[in-house]
């Protein structure tokens, strides 16, 4: 390995404006794409291989630059007319496809479409070229007009790949602080909601202990009440699955227990006999019922 500096030059594009290496030449900008915001125009750009800006050659390069653009622009009506040229021998072509027969499947209706659509999108194509070669031509006039000599950057590069790995360390160290915080918020709020759903499930144990008037609904309809203290939920649904057991029994046809719909059946538990809706601090039906057997089964 060298121990020598590994130095790249760069310098400014006349065309995209954006700093690139230059050739071994100290001059010349290496071969880049051409980006720009709207990003129609794609591929090298026009300032490849050619002085940086802070050349002493780039006013002559950018105003042969400009001249290549205004050539562009007036070739533009020829390129019209050979496009419309092309869309009237395909207009051409639908003819004389609609009077062959053997080509009866081809939906006329739909190619007139497309080539109105081509129409359509060729004048917005040639618009946008006109846009956009105007602003290209009047940057680069102003990048003549504000032309100054200026160095290339002389850039270290082993400097610079640290300073993007510290760089990258650091995104990745906020990245992870940020993954911590959330990852610490979510567990919060599962704790919290886990010691809400305990501290209700201790309420409802606690309520159940005293003695509470019952409700068997069947139907929507009581059908069986009384008073009781209950040792805890378990107690409770594994009474409710006897009541209702029983009361479907007591139906008088031969039935066999449990083959009944437990959509039909609730258990509801109240503080007062005739509490209100906020005192109803028990109401079984289906779900809970099923998730009760698989608990009083475990
Ligand atoms: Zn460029």
């Amino acid at each position: 390995m060298s121990a020598e500096k590994r130095i790249q030059l760069r310098g400014v594009c006349c065309v995209c404006g954006r700093l690139h290496a230059l050739k071994k030449d100290g001059e010349t900008l290496v071969n880049h794409g051409y980006t720009v915001e709207w990003g129609y125009f794609d591929g090298t750009c026009g300032g490849a291989n050619n002085v940086h800006y802070g050349h002493s050659a780039a006013p002559a390069f950018l105003a042969d630059y400009i001249e290549g653009l205004r050539r562009f622009r007036e070739s533009l009506p020829t390129r019209i007319e050979s496009v419309e040229a092309t869309l009237k021998n395909k207009n051409e072509a639908y003819q004389q496809m609609k009077a062959d027969p053997s080509f009866s499947y081809v939906d006329g209706s739909q190619m007139r479409l497309e080539i109105a659509n081509l129409r359509v999108r060729f004048a917005n194509l040639w618009e946008l070229y006109h846009v956009g070669i105007q602003s290209m031509i009047v940057v680069a006039e102003k990048a003549i007009a504000d032309w100054k000599a200026v160095a290339p950057v002389a850039v270290d590069l082993d400097v610079e790949a640290r300073e993007v790995r510290e760089a990258k360390a650091q995104a990745k160290a906020v990245k992870d602080a940020e993954r911590k915080a959330k990852a610490l918020a979510q567990a919060e709020r599962k704790a919290k909601a886990l010691n809400n759903s305990n501290s209700k499930a201790a309420k409802l144990e606690a309520a159940l202990k005293e003695q509470v008037h019952c409700a068997l609904l069947y139907q929507g309809a009581t059908v069986k009440s009384w008073i009781q203290a209950f040792a805890g939920e378990r107690d409770a649904l594994s009474v409710y699955a006897t009541v209702r057991a029983d009361h479907w029994l007591s139906l008088g046809e031969p039935r066999e227990e449990l083959i009944y719909n437990v959509n039909d059946y609730a258990l509801e538990v109240r503080r007062d006999k005739d509490g209100k809706a906020g005192m109803c601090i028990y109401q079984v039906c289906v779900m809970p019922t099923l998730a009760a057997y698989r608990r009083m089964f475990q």
